[in-house]
């Protein structure tokens, strides 16, 4: 059994945002050489997501004004998280909604979605570095 690892790094400019990073997990499936297996992505911090859902930017537009519904960034004095001094509970809240991970089954060395999926990385606390990991193993 083959086994690839790779880091994606993203730094979203607003402290929250969505991309579609299925570009990039495809680019480290052909560079696997993995043509048979699964491909495992997930984030790699606690205040980020990725999940797998249609590339619409109305959706993100609708998923944010959600998320925002359900865990307000403010007042951030509404969290006891924030009472160390972090203003990012609201973060912690969003991510455990949207999810850590994704796995898809590589199939004749393609990702094989269903009809529309595509992978994306949430943002809930950017405007600093953060990564993605990518893990495929099969043969
Ligand atoms: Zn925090």
């Amino acid at each position: 059994m083959k086994s690839y690892r790779k880091e994606l790094w993203f730094n979203i400019p607003a402290r929250r945002g969505f991309i579609n990073i299925t570009p990039q997990v495809e680019e480290a499936l052909l560079e696997s050489g993995i043509r048979e297996g699964l491909a495992l992505v997930n984030a790699m911090h606690i205040t980020a997501s990725v999940f797998i859902n249609d590339d619409e930017g109305g959706l993100h537009h609708d998923y944010d004004k959600w998320l925002e519904k359900l865990a307000p960034h403010e007042p951030v004095n509404q969290y006891r998280h924030n009472d160390t001094g972090e203003d990012n509970a609201d973060a912690h809240m969003k991510r455990q909604v949207m999810g850590r991970e994704v796995v898809v089954a590589v199939t004749n060395g393609q990702l094989d979605f269903g009809t529309w999926e595509q992978i994306f990385y949430g943002e809930f606390d950017g405007r600093r570095k953060k990564r993605v990991l990518v893990k495929i193993i099969g043969e």
